[in-house]
C-alpha cells in the first residue's frame, strides 16, 4: 500500500523562489538569506506531502534554476570559463545558467533547451576534454538530513546518468561513451555518501529511454547500470522514466537489478501492453504512473482503479504513483478564489493530486467504494460549454481552406517590391522590456484605480516612444511593443470565447521564470477584435512597416492546459479558425506584415520520430496554413520560433509556408544554419544573433562575426536580422544597447556586401 510522486513544484505558492532569487542576483539578499527562504519551502512541500498521507517524502527535486544543472555542478561537470569567474559555488552556478558580465569579465550562459515535450526548460551539460568528472558538492546530502530530522520515510532523486550523457553536449574528441566509466564512479560516490543516510528509496530518473534507442544506446544503459548497481547500497533503487514507453528497452530494464521501474502509463502508449504480454519481475516494485502529472484536471478513479487492476502485479509490489513530476502543475486549486465552483470541482493541482493519490489508494487497496462514487458524480456532471457554430465551421473545412496561393517564390517577389526594404532587414520578435511602470499600470488597472481611458492612455505613449526609438536607432520593420500583453497566450486567450483564467497558477518555465497557462474549457471563438486597435495606432505613427502580432493556435494549445473531451486536432484547428478572423481584419485595417508567432511549435513534438507525423505534424502544420491561407500574396506573414531543436522537422517549418521565420539561434551556437542550408529551407529566415535570455549586452563585433557566420551559409537575400526571442523580460537599458549594437553590425555588414 504505497503512494509516490516523481516530484513537486518548487517556486512556492506564490512564487516565492522567483523572488528571492531575483533579489539575490539584484544584490538585495545574500546567500544565507536566499537559502532560508529555499529551506523554508521544502519544509513546507514536505509537510504537505506528510500531512497527505503520502508514502515517502520526495527530497532531491529541488533547485535554485534546474535539476539538470545542479548535478552538472555536483559531479564537477562546469566548463572552465565559469571556473576562471573564482566566483563561489552558488554564483558559479548562476553564471552558468545566466550568463556573467561584471568588471570586463563576459561569459554566455550555458544552452538552454526544452525538457522533452513539456515547457520547462534545462541547461545543457558541458563536457570538454578537460572535463573531470568527479563527486564535488553535497546539497543532495544536507537535503536529505534536514528532511529526515523532521520525516521517517523519506526518498531522494537524481537524474541518472544515461540522461546525464544523452542530453549533454561534448565540446572535445571525447564523446558520450569516453565519459561513461567516470561518470559511474561518481555516482557510485554518490551511492556510498547515501548510504550513511536511512534512505527509503533513491529514484534515479531515466527519462531518455523513452526516446528511440539504438543498439549503442541500449549496450551503454546496461553497462552503466551493471556496474553502478555493484556498488553496495542500503537503500532501494527505483529507475524512474516519464513521458513515454520503454518499449526498446524494457527487456533489459527487467534484467537489471532495479529494486523498482517506474513507468509512466499515461503517455506511455504502449506501457500496458509491454507490462501485459513480457510481464513484470516479482522481485521489484513497479510504481505506476497513472496520475497524470501534467494536467490540471480530476483524475477519474473509475478509470484509474480499471487501469491499475490491469497491471500484472500483486498489491506488494505495487506503488501507485503520478505519470511524472507535479512540477508541471501549479500548486493549488484553493487558491483560485475566482474562478466559478462548477470549474474548480473537475480541477486537481500538486496539492489535490496528493489527495488523489492518498483516495486511490484507500480505493484500490482498502475497497473505499464511497470516494469512488464521489468521484464519479463530478464526472457525470461535467458540462463543457459549446458552440455549435464553431463545431459546423471545423467540419465544414475544405483541403483547399488550408492551403495559401500563390506559391511562396512568387510572393516573395511581389513582397519584396511592395516594401522595398534595405537587404538584411532588422526587426525584432515583438515585445520590448515590460518595465516598472508597464507592470505597475497594468495591476493599477486591474484593480480599478485606473480606468480604461487612463490605462489606455499610458499604453499609447508606451507605443509612441518605442516606436520612435526604433526608427532612431534605425530598424527596418517596426513592432508596438506589447506593452499591453502580460503574456502572449493568455492575452489572445483573455479575448477568446472558450478559456478561463486562474489567478495563481503558476508553473515553472525556466529558471526563476514561470508561467500561467490558461484553460480550454469550452469551444474557442473570436469574441471581439483583439490586436486591431493597437496595431492601426502603431502603424498610424510611422511610415515604416509595423508588424502586427499575434501568437498561433499550436502555441495558444501548447501553453494552455487542454481539454481532453476532445481530440487536440479538433481543439487546436477552432483556435486556428479564431486566428484567422484576427489575420484578416489586421490585413483589412492595412497591416501590411503579421508575425504568427509559433513559440512553441516544437515542444510537443512526440518523443519517437515514427509519431512526429501521425500523432502531431499532421493537424499542427494545417492549423498553422488554415491561420494565413486566406491573405492577400503581398501581406507578408512572419512566424517566430523559441528554443527550437528543430534541425530534424526542417521541411514540416516551411511547410507551414510562412514568408518569414525568425528563430532562437543563439545558445545552440548556430549550428542550425547549416540544417537550413542542407533542406534548402525557402522561407526567409532571421536567426536569432544574440541570445536574449541572459541579460548580457553582445558587442556590434559579435554580432557582426555572427552576421558573417550567417551569410556564409544563407544566401543574403533570405536572411534577417533579429534578436533570438521577445525583450520582455530583459531591462531597458541593456535592451537598447544590445539593439543598437545589432543595427549597426547590421550596417557594417551591408556596406561590405
Ligand atoms: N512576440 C513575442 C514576444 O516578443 C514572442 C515571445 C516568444 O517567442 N516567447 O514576446
Ligand atoms: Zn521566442
Amino acid at each position: 500500500m504505497s503512494t509516490n510522486i516523481i516530484g513537486f513544484p518548487r517556486i512556492g505558492e506564490n512564487r516565492e523562489l522567483k523572488r528571492a532569487t531575483e533579489k539575490y542576483w539584484k544584490g538585495e539578499i545574500d546567500q544565507d538569506q536566499l537559502n532560508d527562504i529555499a529551506d523554508g519551502l521544502k519544509d513546507k512541500n514536505w509537510q504537505k506531502q506528510a500531512e497527505s498521507g503520502l508514502t515517502w517524502i520526495a527530497t532531491g527535486d529541488f533547485s535554485y534554476f534546474d535539476n539538470l544543472l545542479d548535478l552538472a555542478n555536483l559531479l564537477n561537470i562546469i566548463p572552465k570559463r565559469y571556473k576562471d569567474l573564482k566566483l563561489n559555488p552558488l554564483d558559479t552556478y548562476f553564471a552558468q545558467a545566466r550568463g556573467y558580465q561584471s568588471e570586463g569579465k563576459s561569459v554566455k550562459a550555458l544552452p538552454l533547451k526544452k525538457w522533452f515535450n513539456t515547457n520547462y526548460h534545462y541547461l545543457v551539460p558541458e563536457f570538454d576534454d578537460d572535463t573531470e568528472v568527479r563527486l564535488a558538492g553535497d546539497t543532495l546530502f544536507q537535503d536529505l538530513t534536514k528532511a529526515l530530522k523532521k520525516h521517517k520515510n523519506v526518498k531522494t532523486s537524481l537524474i541518472g546518468p544515461f540522461t546525464l550523457l544523452k542530453l549533454g553536449h561534448f565540446s572535445g574528441e571525447k564523446q558520450a561513451r569516453n565519459f561513461a566509466p567516470a561518470v559511474v564512479a561518481a555516482y557510485k560516490d554518490i551511492f556510498k555518501k547515501l548510504n550513511e543516510h536511512q534512505l527509503a528509496w533513491l529514484q534515479i530518473d531515466e527519462p531518455a529511454i523513452v526516446f528511440d534507442l539504438s543498439d549503442d544506446d541500449r549496450a551503454l544503459f546496461k553497462e552503466i547500470y551493471k556496474d553502478l548497481l555493484s556498488e553496495k547500497h542500503n537503500f532501494k533503487v527505483n529507475l524512474q522514466t516519464y513521458f513515454g514507453d520503454v518499449r526498446d528497452i524494457y527487456d533489459d530494464l527487467i534484467e537489471l537489478d532495479f529494486d523498482g521501474l517506474g513507468l509512466d502509463f499515461l503517455e506511455g502508449k504502449e506501457s500496458l501492453d509491454i507490462v501485459g504480454k513480457k510481464g513484470f519481475p516479482a522481485d521489484k516494485v513497479l510504481f505506476a504512473g497513472v496520475l497524470n502529472g501534467k494536467n490540471i484536471w480530476r483524475n477519474n478513479y473509475t478509470a484509474t482503479i480499471n487501469l491499475l487492476k490491469k497491471l500484472p502485479v500483486t498489491e506488494d509490489n505495487l506503488v501507485i504513483s503520478t505519470s511524472c513530476s507535479l512540477l508541471h502543475v501549479p500548486y493549488n486549486v484553493d487558491n483560485e478564489t475566482e474562478l466559478a465552483s462548477d470549474i474548480k470541482q473537475h480541477l486537481s493541482f500538486a496539492y489535490q493530486k496528493l489527495n488523489e493519490l492518498n483516495d486511490l489508494n484507500a480505493i484500490y487497496f482498502d475497497g473505499h467504494k464511497d470516494k469512488l462514487d464521489e468521484n464519479q458524480k463530478v464526472f457525470d456532471n461535467i458540462q463543457h460549454p459549446a458552440d455549435t457554430a464553431v463545431q459546423k465551421r471545423v467540419q465544414d473545412l475544405k483541403d483547399s481552406d488550408f492551403v495559401r496561393s500563390p506559391e511562396r517564390a512568387k510572393r516573395e517577389v511581389l513582397q519584396k517590391k511592395r516594401f522595398n526594404l534595405p537587404e538584411l532587414p532588422t526587426t525584432t520578435i515583438g515585445s520590448f522590456p515590460q518595465t516598472k511602470d508597464v507592470r505597475e499600470n497594468r495591476s493599477r488597472f486591474r484593480k480599478g484605480e485606473i480606468n480604461r481611458e487612463q490605462y489606455q492612455e499610458f499604453i499609447d505613449e508606451k507605443i509612441k516612444r518605442i516606436i520612435k526609438w526604433q526608427e532612431e536607432a534605425g530598424f527596418d520593420v517596426l513592432v508596438h511593443g506589447e506593452y499591453e500583453r502580460n503574456d502572449m497566450v493568455e492575452y489572445f486567450g483573455e479575448n477568446l470565447a472558450g478559456f478561463v483564467f486562474t489567478k495563481k497558477a503558476w508553473v515553472q518555465s525556466y529558471g526563476s521564470r514561470a508561467v500561467k497557462p490558461p484553460i480550454i474549457w469550452g469551444d474557442v471563438s473570436r469574441k471581439h477584435p483583439i490586436s486591431v486597435a493597437t496595431s492601426t495606432y502603431a502603424q498610424s505613427l510611422t511610415d515604416k512597416p509595423v508588424k502586427g502580432m499575434l501568437t498561433g493556435p499550436v502555441t495558444i494549445f501548447n501553453w494552455s492546459f487542454p481539454r481532453e473531451d476532445i481530440s487536440p486536432k479538433e481543439s487546436v484547428t477552432q483556435i486556428a479558425l479564431a486566428i484567422q478572423d484576427e489575420v484578416l481584419d489586421l490585413e483589412k485595417h492595412g497591416i501590411a506584415i503579421i508575425q504568427i508567432d509559433e513559440a512553441a511549435l516544437r515542444e510537443k513534438l512526440p518523443l519517437r520520430k515514427t509519431d512526429w507525423y501521425s500523432q502531431y505534424l499532421d493537424w499542427a502544420v494545417p492549423a498553422f496554413k488554415l491561420v494565413h491561407s486566406r491573405v492577400q500574396p503581398e501581406t507578408q506573414i512572419h512566424t517566430h520560433m523559441c528554443y527550437s531543436e528543430f534541425n530534424d522537422i526542417i521541411p514540416a517549418i516551411d511547410a507551414l509556408d510562412a514568408d518569414v521565420i525568425s528563430f532562437e539561434a543563439s545558445r545552440s551556437d548556430l549550428s542550425i544554419i547549416d540544417e537550413l542550408k542542407k533542406n534548402h529551407f525557402e522561407t526567409e529566415v532571421g536567426p536569432g544573433v544574440y541570445d536574449i535570455h541572459s541579460p548580457r549586452i553582445p558587442s556590434t563585433d559579435e554580432i557582426h562575426g555572427i552576421i558573417q557566420k550567417i551569410l556564409a551559409k544563407l544566401p543574403v537575400d533570405k536572411v534577417w536580422v533579429n534578436p533570438d526571442c521577445g525583450l520582455k523580460t530583459r531591462g531597458e537599458a541593456e535592451t537598447f544597447a544590445s539593439l543598437e549594437n545589432l543595427v549597426s553590425a547590421t550596417k557594417q555588414t551591408r556596406a561590405e556586401l
